[in-house]
């Protein structure tokens, strides 16, 4: 209907308030996601360099750890190298201090103690097998190449030697084949010295062990020393000449001084029983037997030469005395070892702790972003893009049971609080639904008179005022004939039904584009939108004969024969012309109860009239 296109296109605007609310949506929303996504993005970034530092942290003392463990292990090789070496001297001495017989029980010592030694000096200059990740400070050849010269002169010393009758056997020739055999050790001295340098520069943590290990290892060197110095006159069994002499108290002075220095030092990681048993029993038995054994045979080679022992006697009950000394040594050694390799594993474990605790914050922060993003975050943005829809008047559109339904089921995944939310939108959508309906029936209302289902006098006067003043309309008031006289006679009711009777029959002949009212009490009124006065005039006498022409029947057998007055006025639309229009019309319409009623009569001109 014309009516409703017009209304529809007079009512404020939606089109343009969709408009500014989808592009208000749209930019908060995307500034939001580009905020969330940068924060994102720099928070993920500083945890994983966080990360990245501590894990490079506790790798590199890890890695630290696990080069010290190398290193200290590859040290005591070279310590064990020269302690074997050391040791090669007892069965030597043996050898000297017995007749010549190839297959004898100290010759088969003396060869197997060679093989051992010859073993280490061989670990020594092979090539090492250095495990990935590691450096290794392997001996310069020369230095290992070195021990060997001196040890292969000092063994073809001692070997020839051996092979002459004790008779034959001169004094300083057996004391200076002793000193060959000491100089083999001391030639490996160059090569610990460099490795306790090497060490200490990689670590400094290396060198309190490094210099300990390699100061109980001397202990061991000259107490050994000691009495071989005195072994060539005791074997010769002549007076002590004052070069053993010397040798020899210059040997247990630095004896006594290393075991001041190093002795101490045994439990550096903390005592254990093992090494306490060392360091009680060094220092009882060595420091007290041993050392006092060499002192009375330097005091026996002072006076005469009978010595008390031989040479034999001297090895089998001196050697006993210096195994706590080598027990002190491997036992340190073994801790150092046993200190190192924790220590690598402590580092294992905490770079195992900062790797899995880093992994766990990035999952668990990842996760948060994307439980933030898709929990809170974007339902919030929906919610604030429905909110904003609703205070716009759209999103009322929604309203049937499967897109309610459809939205309900889109947030079962949701958080409590947030379904609690969208449940306070969807009622507030639902309360605004039904006041839209509301006010649509009150308006439809206050449209419509309630006798006759027309528009009532308001309705009309504002569709003729949505019409343009350069809009040619016409106007026809219709005034029933003698309505009173109906209702006194045959009571109000009765003049109800006439009434609605008059409008439904005027409503059928009444064209699309007309419209028809109730003006009020027995009076009509017809509008329509053009300003033809002969098709306005001919529109109200069809009108007028058909209510003329049809009784109206009461309760059963009444009829009642009913007519109306027509005024018909030509002008045109918009608020400015009604008063105008309808005085003419009404003007005519008395017109028409004047010269009779039951007749149509049309303004004759507009000038002069009221409203002008
Ligand atoms: P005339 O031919 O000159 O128009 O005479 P009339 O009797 O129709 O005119 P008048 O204005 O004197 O009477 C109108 C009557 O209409 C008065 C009033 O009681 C009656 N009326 C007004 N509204 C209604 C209504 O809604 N229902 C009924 N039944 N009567 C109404
Ligand atoms: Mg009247
Ligand atoms: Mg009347």
């Amino acid at each position: 209907m014309a009516l409703r296109q017009r209304a529809r296109r007079l009512e404020p605007g939606n089109g343009s308030a969709m408009n500014a609310g989808s592009a208000a949506g749209s930019g908060p929303r995307r500034s939001l996601q580009r905020k969330l996504a940068v924060a994102t993005a720099v928070s993920g970034l500083c945890t994983a360099v966080l990360a990245a530092l501590v894990i490079a942290g506790s790798y590199g003392d890890f890695a630290a750890a696990r080069q010290n463990l190398y290193d200290i292990s590859a040290y005591r090789n070279v310590l064990d190298a020269a302690n074997t070496l050391s040791a090669e001297r007892g069965p030597a001495n043996s050898v000297l201090g017995e007749p010549p017989s190839p297959g004898s029980a100290a010759r088969e010592r003396l060869q197997a103690f060679r093989a051992r030694s010859d073993a280490a000096l061989a670990r020594l200059s092979a090539p090492p097998s250095v495990p990935v990740g590691l450096h290794s400070h392997h001996l310069p050849p020369l230095m290992v190449e070195r021990v060997r010269e001196r040890l292969a002169r000092a063994r073809a010393e001692i070997d020839e030697l051996a092979a002459r009758t004790p008779q034959q056997r001169d004094m300083d020739e057996i004391r200076h084949a002793i000193e060959s055999m000491f100089e083999a050790v001391d030639a490996l001295q160059p090569a610990i010295a460099w490795q306790v340098r090497e060490l200490s520069v990689c670590d400094d943590g290396l060198a309190a062990p490094a210099l300990t290990g390699k100061m109980l290892g001397d202990l061991r060197e000259y107490a050994g020393r000691m009495a071989s110095q005195i072994m060539a006159p005791v074997a010769a069994r002549q007076p002590m000449p004052v070069q053993s002499l010397v040798d020899a108290t210059r040997s247990r002075g630095r004896l006594l001084e290393l075991w001041h220095l190093a002795g101490p030092a045994y439990n550096l990681y903390g005592a254990t029983p093992a090494l306490e048993q060392a360091y009680a029993d060094a220092g009882h038995q060595f420091f007290g037997r041993g050392m006092a054994m060499v002192d009375s045979l330097v005091a026996q080679g002072r006076i005469s030469g009978n010595y008390s022992m031989t040479p034999t006697e001297l090895t089998n009950r001196y050697v006993p005395t210096l195994e706590p000394l080598e027990r002190l040594r491997s036992v340190f050694l073994d801790e150092v070892v046993a200190h190192f390799t924790s220590t690598r594993e402590r580092a294992l474990h905490r770079l195992a702790a900062a790797c899995g605790a880093s992994a766990l914050i990035l999952a668990i922060l990842g996760y948060m972003l994307v439980f933030a993003r898709r929990a809170v975050f974007l339902p919030l943005l929906r919610a604030r893009a429905e909110v904003i829809a609703l205070a716009e008047d759209r999103g009322l559109a929604n309203d049937d049971a499967t897109s309610a339904s459809a939205a309900r089921a889109g947030r079962t995944g949701q958080a409590a609080e947030m379904r609690r939310l969208f449940d306070a939108i969807e009622i507030l959508r639902r309360k605004l639904r039904e006041r839209a309906a509301l006010t649509a029936q009150l308006e439809q209302q206050a449209r419509t008179d309630s006798l006759t289902g027309l528009l009532n006098r308001r309705a009309l006067e504002l569709v003729s005022a949505r019409y343009g003043a350069h809009e040619s309309a016409s106007l026809v008031l219709i005034d029933v004939d003698r309505f009173k006289q109906i209702n006194d006679r045959h009571g109000h009711p009765a003049g109800d039904q006439v009434l609605r009777n008059i409008a439904t029959q005027m409503r059928a002949l009444v064209p699309a584009e007309g419209v028809l009212a109730r003006f009020g009490g027995e009076e009509f009124a017809l509008w329509l939108p053009h300003g033809r006065p002969g098709e306005a005039a001919a529109l109200a006498e069809t009108l007028r004969a058909a209510i003329a022409s049809r009784p109206v029947y009461l309760s059963g057998t009444t009829q009642l024969a009913v007519t109306a007055s027509f005024g018909v006025a030509v002008g045109h639309g918009g608020a400015g012309n009604w008063q105008r229009l309808f005085g003419a019309a009404d003007a005519a319409m008395y017109r028409a109860k004047a010269e009779g009623r039951n007749c149509v009569r049309e303004a004759q001109d507009l000038e002069g009239m009221p409203g002008r």
